[in-house]
């Protein structure tokens, strides 16, 4: 039986328990074997019960190959996603010449596709931290206010309120930088009348969450206030069509044809949603023509948006649970104070 040597941290963390920056596991039928450097060996042999734990003074792979031709090992397949061409070599010439390497597909994360009740609790708690973080934030949120300390007072309170920290920067990007869908946050001060989008998630046990709220500074025009009703709409034709066993393409049409429908589909210009979980952004993917059909216990986002040049942009999202009877959203804040005077 052919074991998989794995090299992408957030599946050693799945498979073994293992949390640290560095490190390999091999897993087979019986047994799995954990690499780290002196570092992390206490750290290892606490976390990855189960695992037989080896510390590697030079060089993780140099080890992991030294123990594949030691053993006499014969095949092994290695995440071709998650080893370097350098890492590659490393490897091999370690191992030698009897081991055959071959590359394994996405295996882990298929595994990781399903989330069982003890994850989705943690991507729950992270949400609704998430959530809170975002009605704590929206008195701050006015004119003359910077976007970086908007940014900074979210990522506080998600600490405080027991995150590990935000699962990615968050954005904040109001006005004209809001049609940039992933701008940073900046130094700009917020400006009456303008949109502001906040995309924030915080982290929680290693589980991510994922969430966006585009707020109105002020009075919006009528042009902005279909805008918004758009993409609100499209986020609810999209959670609508999150049943369990639909296609993730599916998902990312019916969002798509609710703006199509009202002549937006130009300024939709990424995919509908992504999978959450131990990465922010994981399987699946709900764009355009996947196949790819979404079990019950699957976690992702519906986060449709309009970007114009000019005027800045409007993107909802929300993280939500593919349920046996229907979605869950598990990023609880609402949607409808977004003018805010
Ligand atoms: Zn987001
Ligand atoms: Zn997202």
């Amino acid at each position: 039986m052919a074991s998989l040597l794995v090299t992408s941290l957030p599946n050693v963390f799945y498979l073994t328990g293992f949390r640290g920056t560095a490190g390999a596991a091999l897993v087979g039928a019986s047994e799995s074997v954990l690499w780290v450097d002196p570092r992390y060996i206490l750290q290892a042999r606490e976390q990855a019960e189960g695992a037989e734990v080896i510390e590697s003074k030079h060089g993780i792979l140099n080890a992991v190959g030294t123990w594949l031709r030691k053993r006499r090992v014969r095949r092994v397949g290695y995440e071709a996603a998650h080893l370097t061409c350098a890492d590659f070599d490393r490897l091999a010439r370690k191992a030698g010449t009897r081991v055959k390497l071959s590359p394994a597909g996405s295996l882990v994360e298929e595994l990781r596709l399903v989330k069982d009740a003890e994850e989705i609790e943690k991507i729950r708690g992270a949400g609704r931290i998430t959530a809170r973080a975002f009605e704590h934030v929206l008195s701050h949120v006015r004119p003359g206010v910077r976007e970086a300390d908007l940014a900074a007072e979210i990522e506080y309170r998600m600490r405080k309120m027991g995150a590990e920290g935000a699962a990615f920067e968050t954005i904040v990007a109001s006005g004209p930088r809001g049609a940039f869908p992933h701008a940073r946050a900046s130094r700009k001060l917020l400006e009456k009348d303008e949109l502001v989008i906040l995309d924030l998630g915080a982290i929680l046990c290693g589980y991510a969450a994922d969430m966006t709220r585009t707020v109105c500074l002020g009075e919006p025009s009528r042009r902005i206030r279909r805008l918004y009703n758009a993409v609100i709409g499209a986020q609810q034709r999209a959670l609508e069509s999150l049943r369990n066993g639909v296609r993730a393409g599916t998902v990312e049409r019916a969002a798509r044809q609710h703006l199509a429908a009202r002549g937006l589909a130009s300024f939709f210009t990424h995919a509908t949603g992504h999978g959450v979980g131990l990465e922010i952004h994981e399987a699946p993917r709900l764009a355009r023509g996947e196949k790819a059909k979404l079990p019950a216990g699957c976690v992702v986002t519906a986060e449709p948006g309009v970007y114009l040049r000019g005027l800045g942009g409007i993107r909802i999202e929300d993280t939500v649970l593919v349920g046996s009877n229907g979605p869950e959203i598990l990023t609880p804040a609402p949607k409808d104070r977004w003018v805010l005077d």
